[in-house]
C-alpha cells in the first residue's frame, strides 16, 4: 500500500485514470493513485531533492504564508527531521510568499540564488560554529529585500539583526537542536524586520508545529510552536 507523503494516509487506487493538480508544484498529470483527502505528487516532485522540491514548490506557490509554503516542503519526503536542506529554506520561502503578496517584485533567479547562499552553512553550525543555517537564511532573505552588501550601512545593519535575532531565539528555547524550530523562529525574524524596518504591509503568522511529537528531540509543551 502507498502513502501519501503529506498526510500519511492510504492512497486509493483509481478505476480510470484521473487528472490530478500536484500539492507540491501545481503541474496537472494523469495517476491511478489518489490521497482520500485530495493530495497528489507529480512524478517530477517525486523524483526532487531537497534543492529541487524547494525550488519547484516556490517558484510554482500562490501561496502568501511562508509558514505554510515551508511546512508543504519539509513535508515532501526528501526533507529529513533535521538537516542542512533547512538552511536553503527560510530565504526561499519568505522571499517567495513577499513576492506573492506584491509586496516586492521578486525574480526566479534570485530565489535562485538566496537557495544557494544558505547551503553554505555545514550541518551542526548551531552547536559548533555559534550560528545556525536557517538563522543565516533569514538574513540572506533581509539580504536581498534590502539589497544589501558589506558596503552597505542601514542595510547591512537590517540583515545583521534578523539572522541575530532569530539566534537569539534559539537561546531563549534552549537545546538540543530543532531545525523546524528554527526555520519558524528565523521566518517570524525575517517577518518582524520587513513589518517594522522596511515598512512592509505583512500579514500576521500563525505559527503551529506540523510535526510537533514526531521529532526524535521534540521539545513537547516547552516549544512555543506546540499545541497541546
Ligand atoms: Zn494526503
Ligand atoms: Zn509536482
Amino acid at each position: 500500500m502507498f502513502t501519501c507523503p503529506i498526510c500519511h494516509a492510504y492512497l486509493i487506487e483509481l478505476e480510470a485514470e484521473e487528472l490530478a493538480t500536484c500539492s507540491f508544484c501545481s503541474a496537472v498529470e494523469e495517476t491511478e493513485y489518489l490521497c482520500p483527502n485530495g493530495h497528489f505528487q507529480c512524478e517530477d516532485c517525486r523524483m526532487s531533492n531537497q534543492t529541487q522540491i524547494l525550488e519547484r514548490v516556490c517558484l510554482n506557490t500562490k501561496s502568501t504564508d511562508p509558514i505554510a509554503i515551508a511546512n508543504l516542503v519539509m513535508k515532501h519526503p526528501s526533507f529529513n527531521q533535521y538537516g542542512v536542506e533547512h538552511h536553503e529554506l527560510v530565504a526561499a520561502v519568505c522571499l517567495t510568499a513577499i513576492r506573492n503578496l506584491g509586496a516586492q517584485n521578486i525574480s526566479g533567479n534570485k530565489l535562485k540564488a538566496a537557495i544557494k547562499r544558505g547551503s553554505k552553512i555545514p550541518y551542526g553550525a548551531c552547536g559548533t560554529m555559534g550560528t545556525c543555517g536557517a538563522c543565516v537564511s533569514a538574513g540572506v532573505a533581509m539580504g536581498v529585500l534590502t539589497q544589501s552588501n558589506y558596503l552597505k550601512d542601514k542595510e547591512r545593519n537590517l540583515t545583521i539583526t534578523t539572522t541575530a535575532n532569530a539566534l537569539l531565539k534559539l537561546t531563549e528555547l534552549g537545546g538540543p537542536r530543532c531545525c523546524k524550530f528554527s526555520t519558524y523562529a528565523s521566518i517570524i525574524s525575517v517577518w518582524e524586520i520587513a513589518t517594522n524596518e522596511l515598512v512592509m504591509n505583512l500579514p500576521a503568522l500563525n505559527v503551529k508545529c506540523a510535526f510537533q511529537g514526531k521529532l526524535k528531540e521534540c521539545h513537547l509543551n516547552k516549544c512555543p510552536y506546540y499545541e497541546q
